[in-house]
Formats: structure tokens, C-alpha cells, sequence
């Protein structure tokens, strides 16, 4: 051993790397655990995290390099994140130190010290308060809707005004010559609502029942289900909870909620009535500078509340002390690539290993948490009664389409409806299920459909534009007049795409105002919350769109849902297919009559008859999910057994089934209770060009999948075809 080496320090460090295992490097200065370091690896410079740090190394003296630079004046990571993170890759066999690197904001993982930009909040001043909206002209609908916001929430930071339209500087500009507004820099993510709220109104006896049980056991790990219907008051319960843990304490709390769409409404009202404690969000629609900023209030403590998507279930947080999943159904909250983990499981591991409580929250629980709750295993909390009096849950009922003449896909009661609304000034909703409703190139001679060249699926025809585009691709070719397979001139679309229903319902109601929420329609940054905020000012009659629509949000003057085709979701074999069509009905269904107005739910459909629908008009979530869960026993699905995926993909099907054919047969041949199947190819059989292949698992406790997977996954790393084809393990897959 040389002197330097002996004075030296060897630190472990994880990088961002496909590889197993830590990293020794060198260090002639101090480092300490859960700082930033900057190495080098093969040719290139990493950033890195010290995990350990150890006297010695199996690497020979002269062979260890050194890092080339430590970032000491930023805040380490804290073992708990180190923890957590290694227990994720563990079970989802993903490599450690790319599963910690990708749980970090993007600007920690670049090689410069990572800076936050400043920002500013504006608010109304005195003048500003006692204007009038009508001294700003109508047609300035920016400016207007820019007052408007911040007269009803207060402060707004630059992220809130640039929901409400992409030329809000111009409009705010605008009010600010008037001299009405004020402003501040603030940090980021902490702008607190000037006009608290200390409206609380009294809990019913249900939210009362469940905000008792839950603090009477608030010093412990414990999972609860808050099942509660829609508009029955469990973000009122989420509250009250907050108020209470957080209250004369420097705690903690960590809120998940599935898509970032939900977060502007759950937001405000968390700001309005929690305005004491420092409050950031974490997601992907933040700019970096502003994610770093909010991680960073929260790994130092400074947040003592954060609402955050997926990602941030492994936000570092010193204090944390409770936690809550919003919508724990929602399957946003499993991650499709990379590491597969599923937040709101990775959510109940973190609570367990805090020994802290984790609420839990939905109208349509998952059939796995469903399933823990009737086992005792969580607390059940059930809330059945809408929390505001007067507002009733809607009217369900289904109109049978094989019964009546339909016109382009709407029925004669449905369009009856419509109209009523529109006469008296209310709203609609038409819900679409994606699945099976996209309008595809049909020829009626000899039934050829216009296939997408590089997947196993159909393109779908976006008429105004004039084009065909694969859904799963990207794919985009013109739409072909002459049928390629028989000559026919006379190509037509069918099937009811959203363009298409809103020209329809042009036709039928050409005095309605009609928006349509879609993907192609929501694509641009901000359209959706614009969308929206043009719903909530009465500028929209009818709203067509897909189920981002279903989520939370809360239009008082909708009082008509209309959901058009659902058939072919009822009879899906996607094993969670059901139980997915009937949480978002339930949602979607929940967005009617949310004031004081009734709703009705219409529903089209060839099978009116279906339990699904029945236990939806009674609203009975347990007598259905007894009945799924029965065939998920007899079927051995989760949550009765436990399964995993190995998905392959090449550019030829050959590799991918010797590879999958390897890994059945190397696990055949361990001394095993879990099974495996035979390589099959899935429903999409190729996609973007791949030819797709799949490996199910399959055994009655995680630890048997567990024990198998470990052994498994480095022999598969080592195979020779492992770099030339692309794989990867989902445990717990959604759907297969
Ligand atoms: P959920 O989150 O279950 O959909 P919310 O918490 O949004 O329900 O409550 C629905 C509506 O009822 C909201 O407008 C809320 O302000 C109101 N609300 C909730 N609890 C009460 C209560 N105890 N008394 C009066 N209004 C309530
Ligand atoms: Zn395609
Ligand atoms: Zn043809």
C-alpha cells in the first residue's frame, strides 16, 4: 500500500449506471455520506452520491481513482433515502444507484453546483380590491380572468398565473398599470394564499368518526382506508388531519395525488385553510429550477407540507410524520419505465419503516387495498353520505342503444337531455372511454382497416387535419382515399372519435358551446388548466372529453353525464379492465350535481343489465369489488397471488424468445414455490417496430417471487443477449 492511500478515505459512491453495486473512489479531503461527488467513469465524469464510507477497498490501491469534485455546501442526503431507495431497487430489480440518481430533481444530476432562480408573487392591493371587474373590458378575458383569480385565491406565484393563460404577463402587466397589483419574491414553491379561510365548517358524523380514529392512533404505523364517495368530504377530512399533526410541532407531511391536473384545486384549498405552514408541490410540469427549489424546502425541513405526484413519495423529508395517498387507485401512481415501483405501495413502506400512519383515500379503492381493509389488516373508514346537504348524488341510468335509432352515435334520450341543459343554462359532460372509441379507416368491400406499420394496432383518423396517426407511435401518414387491399375508392371512417362528436354535436346544437378535452386537444403546456378555468367561467356548454376529465375536478353548474361506449371495456380481458371501467364511471359520475343542483348520469350501452352498471346506480362499491375479488381468487390474481413480468423487446422475435425461453428454464430449474409460465407475446405484439415478447410469474407470497427474481435477474445481466435486445422486470405489473 502507498502512503497517500493509507491516509486516503475510500468512499462508495452510486452512480447513474445499469451496473449492480456501489462504486470505491478515493478521497483526500473529507466527504460525508449523502454529499455529491463528481467522478470519473470510463471516459466521461458522473455525478455521484457517497453512500458509505469505508478504510478499504478490494480494489487494488494504484487501480482506485480519485473524485474530481465534492459539493459541501449543499444539504446531504439522509439515510432514510438511502434506505428506501435500496429497498426499491431490491424488490423492483432495478439497479441501486440509477433508481437513487433518477429519484433526485434533473439539476442534481448534472455536474455543475445546482442554483435556483428566483421568483415573485402578486397579489391585489387595496386599489386593486376595491375595483370592479367591469372596469376591465369584456373582450380582455386574460386580464379578467387574471383578476378574478387572484380576488378569489389571493397570492398566485408565477406557476398559478401561467395556469390561467400563456399571455398572463401581458394581462397582469396590464392590472399593474392600473395600480392594483403588489408583488414579493418569494421562494418558489412557498407562496401562501393571502385570504386564509377560517371557515371550518362542522364535520358530519362520518368525517368526525374518521378524523378520531385516525389521530387516536397518530403515533404509530397504521394504514387506513378512507373510503368515502365522491363529494363525501375526505379532503375536508385531509385537512383537519393536517391541522392536527402538524399543530405545534415542526412535522411534516407528504400528500401523493395521481396526476398533477388535480393538484390546482386540492392546492388551493390545502393554502386556504392551512395557510400557517409552508406548503410546495412537486411535479413534472415545475421547471427544474423551481422543482430544486421545493425539493430542496422540503429535505431541509422548511415545508412542512408537500402535495406531490409519483416521484416524490421519495422526497427526503427529516419531520415526516404522516402521509396521505389521494385517488390510491389511480394507476398514474405506477411508473411504466425505468423502475417500475408503484408510489402508493412504496408510500406503505415508507410509513411502516417510520412506524407513522398513512391515509389511504377514494371513492373506488383498489381491489388490493380493498381486499387489506375487509382482512383488517387496514383500518376501514367509510363515508357514504355526501358532505354538503342539499347536494344529492346523481341519477344512473342506462339507455339501451340496440333499442333505439342512433344518431352518429348519440341517442335520442341523451340529445333530450342535452337540450334541457342547455335551455336552462347548465352543463354537460359526454365522457368517452378511449379504449375502443377511436374512429379507424374502414373499408366496407372487404373490411381492411388501416393497420400502423410498426405496432400491432390500428391508426386512428384525425379528420380535420386530414391524417392518420398511431396512438401507441406517433405514427402520422395522410388519409389513403382507395383501399389498398381491393381497390375500393370509397374509404370511410368509422367509429366516434371525439373530433367527430363534437361535429356532430355542432350539427344537432349549433347554439351550444362545445370544448373538447382530449390528448390531441390538451397537448400544448397549460391548455388543459386553461380548458378548465374556461369551464368554471359558464364560457362552456358541453364538454366532450376523456377521462381526464373523470378526476377531481369540481364544476358546481354540471348537472348532465353522459358516458358513451363502455361495451367493450366490460368485456376486456384485462384482468383489471373492469375494475378500472367501474372507478372511472364512479368519477365520472361524481362530476354531476356537485352543488345544489341534482345530477343524472346517462349511460349507453348494448348490455344495461350488467352488474357494473347496477352497482353503480346503488352505488354499491362493496357488493361489486366481493364479486371481482371472487374471480380473482378462482383465477389466482392479485391480490391472492403475487406476479411479475420479464417484458423483452427486438427489433426480430427470435432473440427475445431465446432470451425468455433462458430465463423460464433457468427458474424451472431452481428449487422454487414459484411458477412460471411459457414466453408468450402480449395482446400489442409489436410496438414502434419491436417485436414484443413476455415471461409471467406467478406465486402465493411476494417473498417467493422475491427469493426467485434475486437469482434470477444477474444471470440475465450476464446473458449474452441481455445488451442486444431491450428487457426489463415489472413486479406488480398493472396489466399484461
Ligand atoms: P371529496 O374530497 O370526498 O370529493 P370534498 O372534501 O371536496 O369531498 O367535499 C365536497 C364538498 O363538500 C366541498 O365543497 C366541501 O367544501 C364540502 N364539505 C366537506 N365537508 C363538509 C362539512 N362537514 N360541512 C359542509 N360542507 C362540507
Ligand atoms: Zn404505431
Ligand atoms: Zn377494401
Amino acid at each position: 500500500m502507498t502512503e497517500s492511500a493509507q491516509h486516503a478515505t475510500i468512499l462508495k459512491v452510486a452512480l447513474d449506471v445499469p451496473l449492480d453495486g456501489v462504486f470505491d473512489y478515493r478521497s483526500d479531503v473529507p466527504v460525508q455520506v449523502g454529499q455529491r461527488v463528481v467522478v470519473p467513469f470510463g471516459p466521461r465524469k458522473q455525478v455521484g452520491v457517497v453512500v458509505d464510507i469505508a478504510d478499504n477497498s478490494e480494489i487494488a490501491p494504484a487501480k482506485l481513482k480519485s473524485i474530481l469534485q465534492h459539493f459541501d455546501h449543499e444539504p446531504v442526503l439522509d439515510s432514510e433515502f438511502f434506505s428506501l431507495l435500496k429497498f426499491c431497487a431490491d424488490y423492483y430489480q432495478y439497479p441501486y444507484g440509477q433508481a437513487l440518481l433518477s429519484a433526485l430533481p434533473a439539476r442534481l444530476r448534472q455536474t455543475e453546483p445546482a442554483q435556483a432562480r428566483q421568483q415573485f408573487c402578486y397579489w391585489l392591493n387595496e386599489a386593486g380590491q376595491s375595483a370592479d371587474i367591469e372596469a376591465i373590458p369584456a373582450r380582455q378575458m386574460v386580464q379578467r380572468r387574471i383578476f378574478t383569480a387572484l380576488r378569489e385565491r389571493g397570492r398566485l406565484s408565477e406557476a398559478e398565473l401561467s395556469e390561467l393563460s400563456p399571455s398572463w404577463r401581458k394581462g397582469l402587466l396590464a392590472l399593474r398599470e392600473q395600480g392594483w397589483i403588489d408583488e414579493e419574491q418569494i421562494y418558489a414553491g412557498l407562496s401562501a394564499t393571502l385570504h386564509a379561510s377560517n371557515v371550518q365548517p362542522e364535520l358530519n358524523d362520518e368525517q368526525a368518526h374518521a378524523v378520531q380514529s385516525i389521530l387516536q392512533q397518530r403515533e404509530r404505523f397504521k394504514p387506513w382506508l378512507l373510503h368515502g364517495i365522491t363529494g363525501s368530504g375526505k379532503t375536508e377530512v385531509y385537512i383537519r388531519l393536517l391541522q392536527a399533526v402538524l399543530e405545534g410541532n415542526q412535522d411534516q407531511a407528504l400528500v401523493l395525488v395521481p396526476e398533477i391536473n388535480l393538484t390546482p384545486q386540492l392546492e388551493a384549498r390545502f393554502r386556504t385553510r392551512l395557510p400557517q405552514y409552508p406548503l410546495v408541490t412537486l411535479h413534472s410540469n415545475l421547471g427544474e429550477s423551481e422543482r430544486l427549489q421545493n425539493w430542496r424546502l422540503a429535505q431541509t425541513g422548511v415545508a412542512r407540507i408537500v402535495i406531490g405526484t409519483r416521484l416524490s413519495v421519495f422526497t427526503p423529508l427529516p419531520r415526516l410524520k404522516f402521509m396521505i395517498v389521494d385517488e390510491e387507485h389511480d394507476t398514474s401512481y405506477k411508473q411504466q419505465d425505468s423502475m417500475r415501483y408503484h408510489a402508493r405501495d412504496v408510500a406503505l413502506v415508507r410509513a411502516q419503516r417510520r412506524n407513522i400512519p398513512i391515509v389511504l383515500g377514494s371513492a373506488t379503492p383498489a381491489l388490493e387495498t380493498w381486499h387489506n381493509a375487509q382482512s383488517g389488516r387496514y383500518g376501514l373508514l367509510s363515508m357514504q353520505q355526501r358532505a354538503v346537504s342539499q347536494s344529492q348524488l346523481p341519477q344512473v341510468n342506462c339507455v339501451d342503444v340496440s333499442r333505439v335509432q342512433m344518431q352518429e352515435g348519440l341517442s335520442p334520450p341523451l340529445i333530450k337531455a342535452l337540450k334541457t341543459r342547455l335551455q336552462r343554462g347548465e352543463q354537460s359532460l359526454l365522457f368517452i372511454n378511449r379504449r375502443g372509441y377511436a374512429p379507424v379507416l374502414l373499408c366496407n368491400a372487404c373490411h381492411w382497416i388501416a393497420p400502423c406499420m410498426r405496432c400491432s394496432s390500428r391508426l386512428v383518423v384525425h379528420l380535420r387535419q386530414g391524417f392518420l396517426r398511431c396512438h401507441h407511435c406517433g405514427h402520422e401518414q395522410k388519409i389513403v382515399r382507395q383501399c389498398p387491399s381491393c381497390g375500393n375508392a370509397d374509404l370511410h371512417p368509422t367509429g366516434h372519435g371525439t373530433q367527430r362528436l363534437e361535429e356532430t354535436l355542432a350539427k344537432l346544437l349549433p347554439e351550444a358551446r362545445i370544448l373538447r378535452v382530449d390528448r390531441d386537444s390538451t397537448r400544448r403546456k397549460h391548455a388543459l388548466s386553461e380548458m378548465l378555468s374556461a369551464v368554471h367561467a359558464g364560457e362552456v356548454d358541453i364538454l366532450v372529453g376523456t377521462q381526464m376529465l373523470a378526476k377531481g375536478h369540481d364544476f358546481p353548474n354540471l348537472t348532465l353525464v353522459g358516458v358513451l361506449d363502455t361495451d367493450s371495456a366490460l368485456f376486456s380481458p384485462d384482468f383489471r379492465a373492469a375494475e378500472r371501467l367501474f372507478a372511472q364511471l364512479m368519477q365520472v359520475a361524481g362530476r354531476a350535481g356537485r352543488a345544489d343542483k341534482p345530477g343524472e348520469v346517462l349511460i349507453q350501452t348494448t348490455f344495461p343489465e350488467h352488474q357494473l352498471f347496477n352497482a353503480l346506480r346503488s352505488q354499491e362499491y362493496g357488493t361489486y369489488a366481493a364479486g371481482l375479488l371472487q374471480e380473482r381468487e378462482i383465477a389466482q390474481f392479485p391480490p391472492y397471488e403475487f406476479l411479475a413480468l420479464i417484458k423483452a423487446e427486438a427489433n426480430e422475435y427470435g432473440p427475445v424468445q431465446r432470451f425468455l425461453q433462458f430465463a423460464a428454464d433457468t427458474t424451472r430449474a431452481m428449487a422454487t414455490d414459484a411458477l412460471v409460465y411459457d414466453p408468450i407475446r402480449p395482446q400489442m405484439e409489436r410496438l414502434k417496430g419491436m417485436e414484443r415478447g413476455q415471461l409471467l410469474f406467478q406465486a402465493t407470497t411476494r417473498q417467493a417471487l422475491q427469493i426467485v427474481l434475486r437469482q434470477l435477474t444477474p444471470q440475465l445481466r450476464a446473458h449474452p443477449l441481455s445488451n442486444k435486445i431491450r428487457w426489463a422486470v415489472d413486479v406488480d405489473p398493472q396489466e399484461f
